[in-house]
């Protein structure tokens, strides 16, 4: 097995660092790694943020461990130069169409989430999100009219589009509470009419999996509302980027949520995905030692789980995590001072004391 890590620019290096750490103390037999240049760094190194090498290395790995990327002093670099373009470029190369993201309340630290702590307590959700299609990729362009310049953005999903989506969600709901609530907005879009039309249509091949289907606005407000009434999520492009911001701050802080994306080869055993922190490059406390790198560790527990197959050890690395945040092992984050590699030596530490 091939692992890349790409640790890319800021926090990127120092938490990738610490999850490589939990890796090493893993153990794996018959595992490679290698390590690839993303974003601004890669800029500097070989004028791209996502240079060929890197992706060519990308591609023969059967997994990637990303960092961040993102730098002000990029800012005055055209579209095509900036490192953003290199997560951009690997998610519509390697044709990862699912985002996973995995929101759960960590017991004793309710208080850092936005909602009240029972209610905080009760969520333990994953929203899938379409990556490859929706408004984001559909005809866009500005033109002039009575009213002044006009911008349009065309939305558009077909079966297919949904069909290999609502899959990846179901299995999903499989492995977890098997309750699965598809988002739309059937009421007004015809890209939801024929969303929730497929899905349901697809519920047949998943009948141990219980369907429902909520309108968006509804589905922002349940959310705060009573979030554990959520199992697994999955919605469109769109839909997907807001729900599962707003997921993420109902947990509390950005510096522990991981995220897979996933694409074709996910409906074979021991397939690719790419695996990274939902929070950026934080150019803020970059080089400080003061990033969590709870967020990457878990990040690579999703990895062990997705694309090694390695239940046990993904299990063992969350246990781990949890172990230590039990323990009050917290960055600044979390209103510790807890470093980067103090984090990192308590979890590599816990797993070793209970694995
Ligand atoms: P991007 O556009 O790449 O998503 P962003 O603008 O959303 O980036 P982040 O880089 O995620 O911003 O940082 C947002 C805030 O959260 C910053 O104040 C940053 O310091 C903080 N932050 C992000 N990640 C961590 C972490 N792992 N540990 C501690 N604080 C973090
Ligand atoms: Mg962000």
């Amino acid at each position: 097995m091939k692992i890349a890590i790409f640790p890319g620019d800021g926090i990127g290096p120092e938490v990738t660092a610490q999850a490589r750490r939990v890796l090493d103390a893993l153990d794996l037999p018959g595992l490679t790694l290698f390590e690839g240049d993303v974003g601004a760094v890669a800029y500097r190194r070989h004028g791209h943020p996502l240079p060929a090498e890197t992706l060519e290395m990308a591609r023969a790995a059967d997994a990637v461990l990303f960092g961040a990327v993102g730098d002000f002093s990029c800012d005055d670099l055209p579209r095509e130069l900036r490192p953003e373009q290199a997560i951009l470029g690997l998610r519509s190369e390697l044709g990862l169409f699912a985002n996973l993201r995995p929101a759960a309340g960590f017991p004793g630290l309710e208080h850092l989430s936005s909602l009240k702590p029972d209610i905080a307590r009760s969520i333990d959700l994953l929203v899938v999100r379409e990556l490859n299609g929706d408004v984001y990729f559909g005809d866009k362009g500005e033109r002039d009219s009575t009213g002044g310049r006009e911008g349009w953005d065309a939305m558009s999903y077909n079966e297919a589009e949904v069909r290999r989506i609502a899959h990846v969600a179901f299995r999903a709901a499989m492995g977890r509470g098997k309750r699965l609530t598809s988002v739309d907005k059937a009421n007004v879009l015809e890209t939801s009419r024929i969303w929730r039309e497929t899905v349901i249509e697809m519920a047949k091949d998943y009948p141990e999996v219980e369907l429902d289907h909520m309108y968006v606005d509804n589905a922002a407000m349940q959310l705060v509302k009573s979030p554990g009434q959520f199992d697994t999520i999955v919605t469109g492009n769109l839909f997907g980027d807001i729900l599962s911001d707003q997921a993420s701050a109902c947990v509390g802080s950005i510096g522990l949520l991981a995220s897979a994306s996933l694409g074709e080869r996910q409906a074979e055993y021991g397939t690719f995905g790419l695996y990274e922190p939902i929070h950026g490059s934080a150019p803020d406390i970059a080089g400080q030692g003061k990033a969590n790198p709870v967020a990457a560790v878990l990040s690579l527990a999703m990895l062990l789980r997705h694309s090694l197959g390695r239940e046990e050890e993904a299990v063992g690395v969350e246990r781990a995590v949890e172990g230590i945040l039990a323990d009050g092992v917290f960055g600044g984050d979390l209103g510790g001072s807890a470093s980067t590699s103090e984090i990192g030596d308590a979890i590599v530490r816990k797993l070793l004391t209970i694995s």
